[in-house]
């Protein structure tokens, strides 16, 4: 059977980045996908709806200094570089905020965001709850953001991993979608889909992967699912994980998020087109806050994103009952009387999906250098790669893009020791 240079598992943006880069460095290379599709937790459903919407990742952050802004528009794929595209309107319950309570609410945010990088830049890694004015009006919506933001709570977002992101502040969102601009930079690209991979052995000359297609063979190997996977069990490692890597991915768990999208007939929120909404109901301190995108290019469409336990409790109750939250948080923004015009609704469900079983990483408290145990090389011929692997991007795609192609080059380097060294090809 043949011999790959390297075999890459899972074709998200980091596998994808992977695959074309040893592709690029002349390897031979097998990209292994467990789903028929390519594009993992970037994936945009042009079926549901008729029109482009990202169940997952949508926004190029760090968007000027993001290397997929540039691809984006090499392939002519459009962007809205709006500044501040957060900054919306905020719902009470039973009242929309004057612009004064919502300036109050951001500011808040604002300010415990930079205490928590002021704390985490000087070395004290401690939970972002901690830096958080709990005690304020406004706790609640900030808690919903940093939730939104990390896939968990404040209490387990890591100061010192907060402060590691490069956050430029251009958040630009793809108006034809950030799966597709995947799907469209790698159109071409060899990948065996609908190919989980169930177990590997690194203990021989040749590393062996398991699939229902047979066993691939592979001088190197990079793997690139989520920590949440990979700490699952899902894919059985001969040798097992050395106890390092599987300390750091229990230290670096995958968060959750997930968006429930309604699509109506018509314009039923006369709001300007890409307007963000939060909702934050104050008659009831019990209720989680939330936050919408509305009608995302002018699409007719009402996305709720829900984050961290509330995403992944929803999630495990079913999707009637995530549409069941949003629809309730619609209803007392907009009135009962909008979904008279309702043509469709999805959800996605990212925590009980078993090729992702979450939405992104985030460092638990004082474990903020677990991240860069996760991008030390397993063994001299063994690499992860994936959004939680980067030091400064992660959770991202232009993390995990660039984690891909450092895992390549990492591979690429072995292989030309090996040949030096002529080990068995
Ligand atoms: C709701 C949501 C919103 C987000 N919003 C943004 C955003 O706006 N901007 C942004 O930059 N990022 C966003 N993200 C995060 C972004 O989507 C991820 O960071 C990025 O896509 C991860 O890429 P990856 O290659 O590391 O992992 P993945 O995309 O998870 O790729 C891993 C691949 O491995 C496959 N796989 C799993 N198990 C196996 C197996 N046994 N064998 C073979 N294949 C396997 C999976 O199917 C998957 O395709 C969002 C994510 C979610 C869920």
């Amino acid at each position: 059977m043949t011999v790959v240079d390297v075999a890459v598992v899972g074709a998200g943006a980091a596998g994808l980045a992977a695959a074309h880069r040893a592709y690029e460095l002349g390897l031979s290379c097998y990209l292994l996908e467990a789903k028929p599709r390519i594009g993992g937790r970037a994936h945009t459903d042009t079926e549901t709806f008729g029109i482009p919407w990202d169940r997952g990742a949508h926004w190029l952050h760090s968007a000027d200094i993001n290397p997929l802004t540039r691809i984006a528009e090499e392939l002519g794929r459009p962007y809205l570089a709006r500044p501040r595209p957060f900054d919306g309107n905020l719902h009470l319950g039973d009242r929309w905020g004057s612009s004064a309570e919502w300036r109050a609410y951001r500011d808040e945010f604002e300010a415990a965001y930079e205490r928590a990088n002021e704390e985490g830049e000087t070395g004290h890694d401690i939970s972002v709850f901690e830096v958080m004015d709990n005690g304020s009006r406004w706790a609640r919506m900030v808690h919903h953001i940093f939730t939104a933001i990390s896939g968990v709570p404040p209490s387990e977002i890591s100061t010192g991993d907060l402060a590691a992101y490069r956050d430029s502040g251009a958040n630009w969102p793809l108006v034809r979608g950030y799966g597709a601009l995947l799907e469209a930079r790698y159109a071409g690209l060899p990948v065996e889909l609908s190919t989980p991979v169930s177990a590997i052995d690194t203990s021989g000359a040749h590393i062996l992967l398991e699939t229902p297609r047979g066993t691939v063979r592979a001088r190197s190997l990079i793997v690139t699912v989520s920590t949440n996977v990979l700490a699952s069990g899902a894919i059985r490692f001969t040798p097992e994980l050395p106890p390092r890597l599987q300390a750091a991915l229990a230290h670096v768990p995958t968060g959750h998020a997930n968006k429930v999208a309604f699509h109506f007939r018509r314009d039923v929120f006369g709001l300007p087109e890409t307007s963000y909404v939060n909702f934050m109901d104050e008659r009831d301190p019990s209720r989680p806050a939330s936050s919408f995108q509305i009608n995302p290019f002018g699409s007719n469409l009402a996305i709720a994103y829900l984050g961290g336990d509330l995403a992944e409790g929803l999630d495990r109750a079913g999707e009637a009952e995530m549409v069941s939250f949003a629809r309730a948080a619609l209803s007392d923004m907009f009135g009962t009387d909008i979904f008279k015009e309702l043509s469709d609704v999805a959800a996605t469900r990212w925590a009980s999906d078993p090729h992702t079983l979450g939405a992104y990483s985030c460092a638990r408290p004082g474990h903020a250098d677990q991240r860069a145990a996760l991008a030390e090389p397993v063994s001299e011929r063994f690499f992860l790669a994936g959004e939680a692997v980067s030091p400064d991007w992660y959770s991202t795609v232009q993390g995990a893009h660039a984690s891909g192609i450092a895992a390549a080059d990492r591979a690429a380097a072995f292989l030309d020791r090996a040949i030096a060294a002529a080990l068995p090809r």
